[in-house]
């Protein structure tokens, strides 16, 4: 049975922060904001003083812990590995437990654990999509026509799905005999949102002959619920998910949402050891790509004289696990594309999740840098490895007025390939 961590569980880990102030200079919400409150050092320093009795969970506390995107950067780069991704997560639900969720937290942790009427949400939604969003001109995505609780109206939106990705295909297909299996966990986005990256998952697994598990039980990997500060909802999504995968024996659990790879592999790691074998089977597409040799079989596609300029997005949930490289190699590989590295590719969009709701002013400071420097890399594409960040990049450049397409590396797979 999956079981969270408490905030007096890191009191060790928090007594190694030393205050050196490294993390300044890596948190995406201090670089918008410019306050101490905002930075891994302040927070940590919060989590201390509540557990020490010294503070309560007055407006102040509770604002300054909602400003964090959790993304990890500050714990990559702290010289003491102090992990404030997790303190902070742990504050949240203490937070939670004494003063109850937030409205939005407990609607949106309502709806992920719950995949039937998650299905009826989108269904309804996109029968409605007429109605309710409009289509912006140069077709990068939707904006609401009337106001929504806590989605902002400036906010661009990707269309929801005619038929969820998982109802589009058997659970199983069989690939070559000699070839691994694999259980592919879509997670929400791909499933509901983005059901074109689920399919371009497909065609490249199927081109190498690959057997592919979709297990149907699977849910919500947990990740909203982290950052909303359910710890009951994680725990249960992540004692579903285990059961769910556990339903067939595969090699590996692949994942194409930096997010979801992050919530089944890290986050179920901190939940106890029933989640030991699953964690170390869970593997991002693009390392599984280069394992199998993918990279020398897309040189022998046919080139085109026209390239199509791309640069490559770390989505964070990939960079802090050290996966940087193998995207990369993937997307500089494909015979149609003249791949260029973007300045500060490894920062953070400003996504994190329910952050980008709450404080969407800052997520958007934070997103506008990043389409700076899409633009001054000249390409006309930006592809990344997580649906998240897709949504977020493409509404920060269609702010700045940029005309560049957000991308999965996966959707210039497919094409690439007969
Ligand atoms: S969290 Fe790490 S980097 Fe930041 S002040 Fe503490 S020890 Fe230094
Ligand atoms: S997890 Fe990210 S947003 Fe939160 S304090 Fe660390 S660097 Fe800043």
């Amino acid at each position: 049975m999956a079981k969270n961590k408490k905030l007096t569980d890191y009191r060790e880990e928090i007594e190694q922060c030393v205050m050196c102030g490294t993390c300044r200079a890596h948190c995406p919400v201090f670089g918008a904001e410019r306050k101490e409150g905002t930075v891994a050092r302040g927070k940590i320093a919060l989590a201390q003083a509540l557990l020490d009795g010294d503070v309560g969970l007055e407006e102040k506390f509770l604002l300054d812990m909602s400003q964090c995107l959790l993304c990890g950067s500050c714990h990559a780069q702290c010289p003491n590995k102090v992990p404030t991704e997790e303190i902070v997560a742990a504050t949240r639900r203490e937070i939670a437990q004494q003063k109850g969720l937030s409205t939005f937290g407990k609607g949106v942790t309502t709806v992920l654990k719950n995949q039937g009427l998650m299905k009826t949400l989108a269904k309804g939604g996109n029968a409605l999509s007429a109605v309710l969003f409009k289509q912006l001109p140069d077709d990068s995505g939707l904006k609401l026509r009337f106001p929504a609780p806590f989605i902002s109206r400036d906010r661009t939106l990707p269309g929801l799905a005619d038929k969820p990705f998982r109802d589009r295909h058997p659970e199983f297909i069989a690939g070559d005999k000699d070839q691994p299996t694999i259980a592919f966990f879509t997670g929400c986005a791909i499933n509901y949102m983005y059901p074109e990256i689920g399919e371009a998952m497909l065609k490249t697994l199927q081109f190498l002959g690959v057997n592919i598990w979709i297990p149907k039980e699977q849910g919500c990997c947990g990740l909203p619920a982290v950052s909303a500060g359910d710890g009951a909802t994680v725990e249960e999504l992540a004692d579903r998910n285990r059961a769910a995968l556990s339903g067939r024996p595969v090699d590996w659990i692949v994942t194409a949402c930096a997010s979801c790879n992050a919530g089944l592999g890290e986050i179920y790691a901190q939940l106890g050891d029933d989640f030991t074998e699953l964690t170390g089977k869970v593997k991002d597409i693009f390392v599984f790509l280069v394992e199998q040799g993918f990279a020398d079989k897309l040189a022998e596609l046919p080139t085109t004289a026209e390239k199509v300029r791309v640069t490559y997005h770390d989505p964070c949930h990939l960079r802090t696990q050290g996966i940087t490289k193998e995207p990369r190699q993937i997307l500089a590989a494909l015979p149609q594309i003249e791949y260029v590295e973007m300045e500060d590719a490894g920062t953070c969009c400003g996504m994190g999740g329910t952050y980008s709701v709450y404080h969407y002013d800052t997520s958007k400071k934070i997103g506008a840098k990043k389409a700076g420097h899409i633009d001054e890399s000249g390409a006309s594409l930006v592809a990344t490895d997580c649906p998240g960040c897709i949504m977020q990049l493409q509404d920060s450049i269609n702010h700045a007025g940029g005309g560049q397409k957000a991308v999965h590396i996966l959707d210039l797979v497919a094409a690439c390939l007969p």
